[in-house]
């Protein structure tokens, strides 16, 4: 009997619905949803002969963007395995932590990564490994239960230690109907995906594909050229991005314009500078601002083309089957009042793997304290200002990193920058910039300040500008603040400003 927690196997479902669409593109490879069948439960056949049962539960996947990882993610699915998804950019050292932390047994690994594995205490399986192993029977599953844990991601591991996120294939559901319900479902769509697998940016865009019935454009490296080149041509409907990408995009399409095919690009990740966001909105590049993190299964909150021009560098409302609050001192705070971003939907994880305390932190009868801080508008409007561990309090006013670097990001003579506070014995701490300067730029610490005069309140301009060799930056690219924080106090910037 089917309950109301089960829902038909996902891609066994779409196959019967529309086997003859095409589900995925690479290169010059396309393959439809029966072919993506065919080899999803020949794949899973072959991984099953790897697996011990001792350690069945989990199975680690350390893949790129290519066909065949998106034939293992399936695959595990198929299996009743719950894929932890490593990020291939991670340290020895953080490795071994999620490989211990989530104890596994086996990990599927594409063959160009299969280094960083070897001396990592776990069977490891090349996918190459897969085309030699001749496939065992297994029992496909009729159905999805969707309160089963489908998947498990780390956080980026900005603020601190990465956490193991578990994901449910219920909050992937959620995740993908609100989505559509923003978005709608076009039968000529076809999602641009270079963000990466292993994220859920990248993992949310397979899933939608085999609920709405889509195909997906797999990039396995992101190409500015040829990406530019398909969405001026109308093959490509929507497409995610993280800001980088998309200034690199913008960049590269000069005065040239997208087709009119192309509909959404849905930029999440991260902050997005408002310089880049107003080039857009010039350049009629349809973005919709989006916020949400590894814990919401992708985006929460989204912002609509329509209201880019009047809510321009707001991050949206909040999704159809999703809710948002903003808490001061234990209290929903009022329109325009900053506090802690508070999230609740289907969406949403239920906790992260055996972490006790921050799971009591986290949730709050059903709201999850994100840590970021933000408010909301008159009209419901959400502002994302900055992580609450970054916050800087000058003088009892509060300052924002983001926004200093958003200023500085927009000075054509700076690589890259990253702000922290810095003890003052005036103001209690100090906004400082960390800057890499653009190859051969005569920059000066006057220079930087001045430029940040003009454009910032007071009590937001840098006290202090130091140039450093480069920016730290954790496995997902984002700015580590507070290691900046502990190389100041330690003094190891001194040599190099
Ligand atoms: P950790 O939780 O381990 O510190 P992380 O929060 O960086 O890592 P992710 O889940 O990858 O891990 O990132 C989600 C975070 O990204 C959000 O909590 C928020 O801080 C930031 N973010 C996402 N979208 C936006 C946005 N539109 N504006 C500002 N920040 C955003
Ligand atoms: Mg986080």
């Amino acid at each position: 009997m089917m309950t109301s927690q089960q829902m038909p196997n996902w891609l066994k479902q779409r196959t019967y619905l529309t086997p003859g669409r095409i589900a995925l593109s690479s290169d010059d490879r396309r393959y439809t949803f029966k072919e993506l069948w065919d080899m999803t439960v020949d794949t899973a056949g072959k991984i099953h002969c790897h697996i011990k049962e001792s350690h069945a539960d989990f199975i680690g996947l350390m893949i790129k963007n290519t066909v065949e990882a998106v034939t293992v993610i399936h695959a595990v699915q198929q299996l009743g395995l719950k894929a932890v998804l490593l990020n291939h950019r991670l340290s020895q050292g953080e490795l071994a932590f999620q490989i211990e932390d989530m104890n596994l047994g086996t990990v599927i690994v594409d063959d160009a990564f299969y280094e960083k594995l070897q001396d990592q205490n776990v069977q490891k399986v090349k996918i190459s490994d897969l085309d030699h192993t001749s496939p065992s029977h297994f029992e496909v599953k009729d159905h999805f239960q969707l309160d089963g844990v489908c998947s498990v991601m780390y956080t980026s591991g900005t603020t601190g230690a990465p956490k193991g996120v578990l994901q449910t294939f219920g909050n992937h559901w959620w995740s993908a109907i609100g989505s559509s319900l923003n978005l709608g479902i076009s039968e000529n769509d076809t999602w641009l995906c270079s963000v990466p697998l292993f994220h859920i940016s990248g993992y949310s865009i397979l899933m939608r594909s085999v609920i709405y019935g889509m195909g997906v454009r797999l990039y396995e490296q992101f190409d500015v050229e040829r990406i530019n080149g398909e969405l001026k041509d109308g093959s490509i409907t929507i497409m995610s991005a993280v800001s980088n990408m998309l200034q690199r995009l913008v960049k590269d399409l000069g005065d040239e314009s997208y087709h009119e095919n192309f509909r959404c690009m849905l930029l999440g990740g991260g902050p997005a500078p408002l310089p880049l966001l107003e080039a857009c909105r010039d350049k009629h590049i349809p973005v919709f601002q989006t916020y949400g993190m590894t814990e919401t299964s992708s985006q929460i909150v989204t912002l609509s083309p329509e209201y880019s021009l009047s809510k321009l560098g707001s991050a949206g409302k909040p999704l159809f089957p999703s809710q948002l609050k903003i808490v001061k001192n234990d209290n929903e705070a009022g329109a325009g009042e900053e506090g802690e971003i508070f999230v609740k939907g289907p969406n949403v994880t239920k906790g992260y793997y055996k972490r006790e305390e921050a799971n009591h932190k986290s949730f709050h009868d059903g709201w999850l304290s994100t840590g970021d801080i933000g408010y909301v508008d008159e009209e419901g409007f959400l502002f994302v200002l900055d992580r609450r561990s970054d916050l800087i309090i000058s003088g009892g006013e509060n300052v924002y990193p983001a926004e200093i670097e958003s200023v500085l990001s927009s000075h054509p003579g700076i690589e890259d920058v990253g702000v922290a506070g810095i003890p003052s014995e005036q103001w209690g701490q100090v906004p400082c910039a960390f800057i890499v300067k653009g190859s051969g730029d005569q920059l000066s610490e006057d220079g930087v300040l001045s430029f940040c005069k003009s454009r910032l309140a007071s009590y937001k301009q840098p006290e202090r500008c130091v140039f450093v060799n480069e920016i730290p930056r954790n496995a997902s690219n984002k700015i580590l603040r507070r290691i900046l924080r502990d190389r100041w106090e330690k003094g190891v910037y001194s040599g190099e400003s």
